[in-house]
């Protein structure tokens, strides 16, 4: 038997390409499009405008991936949601929605789990299950929007899963969401974070994409980084340093540095000059981030006052730098701990049951 096409994986061009053999007007595949990207609907027959003869045909055809919400934590602090999906196959994945100012921004996953193997991470304790299709991390921001009623406007790709190790999907997912036909986020709204995969961040900076890219990098010097991060054994920070340069060169777009502070680990204020001196004189600007404390880990959140030394030390410097706010403290979870507690408790299967806690 043929394994259906997943739908709404296919950017405009190739969805007009696959309804060919149909026989319909050209506009027909525009039509199609909008419903699946601009009105996110999850079954063929809420496509009214298009006949009942070819919606018979679409759902032979194509499959429509749906994701289905399993959970969704709403914090009484700020009105963070944290959103725990169940996809087509039975895997669950997370997602967050936080409101700030400028608009709503959605953090979505890029694969179930993770092989990376950062020490600090709960998503890669199990390791990677799989890659995530572009359906599928639409498909967050799609009920995100359905769920809140409201527009989503800013995407980070910083969920569970390194998106460089998922290219092919996370290019095609990134061109269909900037799409004018479809959800339209601009690049300007866009960040993708990665640890660091040297050749993808090469390749990534020649996509015209021009998406803010940010940087796990955690610590200054290669001894430490290889301490806190496994792909820090594969690639140099000078290598990886390089290819950051050559993305601002190339998009125009200053990197971000993610730097989670881990107390007595990496956040002295020797640490922090190191790291003021890596980017010193560059388009850079740094995010420290209190590390967020995972059980199975021993790692603990460094002190407010060593947290401002911190900052002070790369201002006098002349970095620019934020202290990242912890945003749904009270429905807290580091990535990936959400998916983690509800595989320890459950057998995975689908659910259309929405539980909402308001804690
Ligand atoms: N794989 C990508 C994106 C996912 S992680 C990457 O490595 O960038 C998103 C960010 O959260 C990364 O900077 C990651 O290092 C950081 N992170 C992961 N676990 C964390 C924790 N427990 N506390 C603070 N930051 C964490």
């Amino acid at each position: 038997m043929n394994e259906k096409r997943d739908i709404r994986s296919l950017s405009l061009e190739q969805l007009s390409e696959a309804i060919k053999p149909f026989g319909v007007p050209k506009y027909r595949a525009g039509q199609i499009y909008q419903w699946l990207h601009q009105k996110g609907v999850t079954k063929f027959e809420e496509m009214t405008n298009i006949s009942l003869a070819q919606r018979k045909q679409l759902s032979e055809c194509f499959d429509l991936v749906t994701l289905v919400p399993v959970s969704v934590l709403v914090s009484a602090i700020d009105g963070t949601r944290k959103y725990l999906f169940a996809l087509p196959d039975g895997n669950v994945i997370e997602s967050v929605w936080m409101k700030y100012q400028h608009g709503n921004s959605v953090c979505i996953s890029s694969q179930v789990g993770c092989r990376m193997g950062c020490r600090f991470c709960a998503s890669t304790l199990d390791g990677m299950v799989r890659s995530l299709r572009p359906s599928e991390m639409l498909e967050q921001i799609y009920r995100i929007q359905a769920d809140t009623g409201e527009r989503v406007s800013h995407v980070v790709i910083m969920g569970s899963g390194e998106p460089f190790d998922n290219y092919e999907n996370v290019t095609a997912f990134l061109r269909m969401l900037s799409d004018p036909n479809g959800i339209c986020i601009s690049a300007r709204n866009i960040t993708l974070s990665t640890c660091g995969l040297v050749p993808e961040m090469e390749r990534f900076a020649q996509e015209g994409l021009a998406v803010t890219l940010a940087l796990s990098l955690h610590a200054p010097n290669d001894a430490l980084r290889q301490t806190l991060m496994p792909v820090a054994k594969r690639y140099a920070l000078a290598d990886v340093l390089n290819a950051c340069w050559n993305y601002f060169e190339k998009t125009g777009r200053r990197v971000s540095f993610e730097y989670s502070l881990i107390d007595s680990v990496n956040d002295s204020e020797k640490e922090a000059r190191e790291l003021a001196a890596l980017l010193k004189g560059r388009h850079s600007h740094v995010n420290l981030i209190p590390v967020n404390p995972v059980e199975e880990r021993e790692y603990r959140q460094s002190g407010t006052k060593k947290i401002e030394t911190f900052r002070k030390t790369l201002e006098k410097n002349g970095i620019n730098v934020t202290i990242r706010r912890e945003m749904g403290r009270d429905i807290h979870g580091a990535c990936g701990q959400l998916r983690k507690r509800y595989l320890q408790e459950n057998t995975v299967q689908k659910s259309d049951c929405v539980e909402e806690a308001k804690t």
